[in-house]
């Protein structure tokens, strides 16, 4: 059932679920399904966390926060732990476009034309071009390779900074992958992508959510929004810890919800410091969190048009004024490379409406210390580099963006909770961490954004089913020690 706003819940649960993004809903659904009593707790007045939207001037403009593209791979978790309805609404983009001083091309995204491009456009010697495809190809995320993006960049194409942009640049932007990151983080998701394209939901992020929403109800989750939860609870058996429930913030007081797990899909961070507590903390758990980095964090523009009829100008645009490419300059607040994805009325089918949004990485850093004066300052200047730049890729376009807003990494931050306002989560390290949390204290789990493998949709979804299935064999086991009492 849907619990109202700050409504009572009074019940016990099998498993409460702390956060509705793709994890922790993916999870929620997937325990549901094997017969679990779930409670889904979301702290926003919506669910999807970075899978979320926003309408402006009385729906006159909708905005999608993180629909820009996932691999094939999203069709099938979808069939398989959703519904073949949301697949059947997953579809390709049509064309991704690259626009910087190095090169201005076209592509389908997938494995036939990139290689096309980096033998034809690039000139790179074919068998360099397979052997690179080959060793992706090979990389298994077991194998505990120490190698780096910038090893495997050297290994296959040295001094080739145009062709490090070509197959690096879209790679930052799904998951903030660095050149000292392990070249596992890069390989995994690249080729994802490379095997069929990129996806996108076809119905805007709003329908996605509500279908999910309208699933889980179905298969018996009990949600509540509005309901941020301030603690998980944990007793000590026998020096094991163990997870007891979690304690809902109310205005009216705080609810305690007993629970015999938590998945939490709460920043990772947020989770163990604040939600579970440093004192409930081993010290060698508590040194390995402290060695976890967060992901970076991003700023958007979105723009809303009117007075205009596009013809189809390519679904993803890979812009950049820096004349060589780094990873840095992709972070850096001048705001020379942006991604501007375009949003044409087959969006939303019935509704006549243009959006673009054009979308950044961001160090928090940048936006942390700001005065409320500087900060308002600093958010004009990224409206006005997104407007400027889109207007140099198509010209005549400024004058028909009649509403701007933008967002940094503070609002990113405020809206999900992620410590640092991080978009993808953390670094590769993140994800040993997160697999460790139920040794550390049982029955409780994490999932969501971790790791750089499992973030963006594709990741937190498959990761909510792993950790759904982590969670239910642990209430299996527990289930089975009490007949056995
Ligand atoms: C600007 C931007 C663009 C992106 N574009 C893409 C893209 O094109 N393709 C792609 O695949 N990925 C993209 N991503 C990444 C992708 O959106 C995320 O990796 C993914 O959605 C994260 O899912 P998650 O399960 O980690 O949960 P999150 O989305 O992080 O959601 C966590 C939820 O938990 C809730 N919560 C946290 N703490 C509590 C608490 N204490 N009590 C109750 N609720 C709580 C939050 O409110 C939130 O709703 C983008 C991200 C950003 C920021």
């Amino acid at each position: 059932m849907q619990f109202s706003a700050h409504q009572k819940i009074s019940s016990d649960y099998d498993v409460v679920v702390v956060g509705a993004g793709l994890g922790g809903m993916t999870a929620a659904n997937v325990l549901a399904k094997l017969g679990n009593k779930v409670l889904l707790l979301e702290a926003h007045n919506k669910l999807g966390g970075l899978a979320t939207w926003f309408t402006r001037q009385n729906n006159q403009f909708v905005f999608d926060i993180s629909l820009h593209g996932f691999p094939h791979g999203m069709v099938k978790t979808c069939r398989r732990h959703w519904n073949s309805d949301i697949a059947n609404h997953l579809h390709p983009l049509k064309e991704v476009r690259f626009i910087n001083p190095q090169f201005d091309l076209k592509t389908s995204f997938d494995e036939v034309d990139y290689k096309r491009h980096l033998k034809e456009t690039f000139k790179v010697d074919p068998h360099s071009v397979e052997h690179f495809f080959g060793d992706l190809k090979e990389m298994n995320f077991y194998d505990n390779s120490q190698i780096s993006n910038r090893e495997l960049f050297d290994k296959y194409f040295k001094g080739r900074n145009d062709v490090l942009r070509f197959l690096l640049e879209p790679i930052v932007y799904a998951n903030g992958s660095t050149l000292e990151d392990p070249a596992i983080s890069y390989g995994i998701v690249f080729s994802n992508f490379m095997n069929k394209g990129v996806y996108i939901y076809r119905g805007g992020t709003e329908e996605m959510i509500a279908k999910m929403q309208m699933e889980l109800l179905k298969n018996g989750v009990d949600i509540q929004k509005q309901a941020m939860v301030k603690e998980i609870l944990t007793s000590s058996h026998a020096g094991e810890k163990r997870v007891e429930g979690v304690v809902i913030s109310r205005k009216c007081g705080d609810e305690i919800i007993k629970a015999r797990s938590v998945v939490s899909n709460g920043n990772l961070f947020k989770t163990l410091n604040e939600l579970v507590g440093e004192k409930n903390l081993s010290d060698h758990f508590k040194s390995e969190l402290k060695k976890v980095r967060p992901n970076s964090s991003s700023c958007q523009v979105y723009m809303g048009l009117t007075g205009i009829e596009l013809p189809f100008m390519g679904d993803l645009l890979f812009t950049s004024e820096a004349e060589t490419f780094s990873t840095e300059e992709l972070l850096s607040p001048k705001i020379s490379c942006q991604t501007f994805s375009m949003y044409y009325p087959d969006m939303r089918p019935g509704k006549n409406l243009y959006s673009v949004v054009s979308s950044s990485n961001a160090r928090y850093s940048d936006w942390e210390n700001l005065s409320e004066a500087e900060y308002e300052e600093r958010k004009k200047y990224l409206i006005e580099r997104a407007t400027s730049g889109l207007e140099k890729v198509i010209p005549g376009i400024k004058r028909h963006i009649t509403y701007t807003e933008a967002s940094t990494p503070k609002t990113f931050e405020k809206f999900t909770h992620h410590y640092r306002g991080s978009s993808f989560g953390t670094k590769f390290e993140g994800l040993a961490v997160s697999q460790k949390v139920s040794d550390e204290i049982k029955g409780l789990f994490h999932t969501g954004s971790v790791g750089i493998i499992m973030s963006g949709w594709l990741g937190a979804a498959n990761y909510g089913v792993i950790v759904g299935n982590k969670c239910d064999s642990y209430l299996s086991q527990n289930n089975q020690a009490e007949v056995n009492l």
